[in-house]
């Protein structure tokens, strides 16, 4: 039976140094780190999002601000607001939640907001220094992936690695992370999409499998050798007339039947979930401490 990674525990423990560094900050009479996040409409999964990013920020003691704009704005004052925070000393960190409405250019706005408060990552400026090897900020799912990784003592140096999804948001800045040669992780890296022809040919072959994908239980035990580390970055809603709510959230991998041959997997929910908020925490701070230099 693998053991199960348990990204509810390692976000807790990250919450919890960052909240001790905020304390500290407290102490010393210093400015906190602050986050501003953006949300154009009123999407009630997007409202959620956002509410449980505050959320956290405040649990963690950190200064944050939701600004929701009605779904007319324009693209045109959407950037100005941007850049009045690009410009606002009480936030480090720059959030525009997504999806915005069709009509706004979305890749006009990531590039709106200045690189050293994209706590997202996804500025094409960051993008180029993650591929490069630069350190930036890291897009905060895969840089949750990084961390379990870390802290369960997985070795990924010289491990084949298969990541089954290119989405610029986790396939393609985990495999690029993956690969680096500096920072320990020195992987050997598959990127495998809808346009393989035989998918299982590759992940059979994976030492380490990152799903990130979108689909159910895509991930069958079948495709997998044995004791292979198995991480589920799928968010799937699926109807379950037991849960109250009337749907429950599944991973990308077959958990069931995929536990029993892994070495380690983790849950849906429970595991790459949770590291997301803390990792967007953790570079609200990276982001504080460079734009202040108010901590080593
Ligand atoms: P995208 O839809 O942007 O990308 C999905 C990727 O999977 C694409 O590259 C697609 O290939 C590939 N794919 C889809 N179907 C197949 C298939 N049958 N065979 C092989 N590859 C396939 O999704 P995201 O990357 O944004 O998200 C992936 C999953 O992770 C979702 O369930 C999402 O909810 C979840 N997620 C979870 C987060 C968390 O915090 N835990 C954060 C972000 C996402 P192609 O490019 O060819 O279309």
């Amino acid at each position: 039976m693998a053991q199960i990674i348990d990204g509810k525990k390692i976000s807790s423990e990250i919450k919890e140094e960052i909240k001790s560094v905020c304390s500290q900050l407290v102490k010393e009479k210093k400015q906190l780190p602050g986050l501003v996040t953006i949300l154009v409409g009123n999407n009630p999964a997007s409202k959620a999002y956002v509410n449980s990013k505050a959320k956290s920020c405040n649990e963690v003691g950190m200064v944050s601000k939701i600004e929701i704009l009605d779904e007319s704005i324009s693209e045109e004052e959407l950037i100005s607001l941007i850049n009045r925070f690009n410009n606002d000393k009480n936030y480090h960190g720059i959030l525009v939640q997504l999806p915005l409405p069709k009509y706004i250019n979305e890749s006009n706005v990531i590039k709106s907001i200045i690189p050293e408060k994209d706590v997202d990552g996804f500025h094409p400026i960051n993008v180029g220094k993650l591929v490069i090897g630069e350190e930036t900020l890291i897009p905060c799912t895969p840089y949750g992936i990084l961390e379990l990784l870390k802290r369960y003592n997985i070795e990924t140096k010289g491990k084949h690695v298969v990541v089954v999804g290119r989405s610029n948001i986790v396939g393609k800045p985990i495999a690029n992370l993956l690969l680096q040669k500096r920072d320990g992780a020195n992987a050997v890296v598959t990127i495998v999409h809808s346009a393989a022809k035989n998918i299982s040919f590759y992940t059979k072959q994976a030492d380490i499998l990152i799903a990130a994908i979108g689909s159910p239980k895509f991930i069958k035990a079948e495709m997998l050798k044995e004791n292979v580390v198995v991480i589920d970055v799928g968010i799937n809603r699926v109807e379950d007339a037991n849960s109250p709510k009337g749907y429950k959230i599944i991973g990308d991998v077959d958990f069931d039947e995929v536990s029993k041959i892994a070495s380690f997997i983790t849950p849906v929910p429970g595991g790459v979930g949770p590291m997301t908020i803390a990792m967007l925490l953790k570079n609200t701070l990276i982001a504080y401490k460079h734009l202040t230099k108010n901590i080593e």
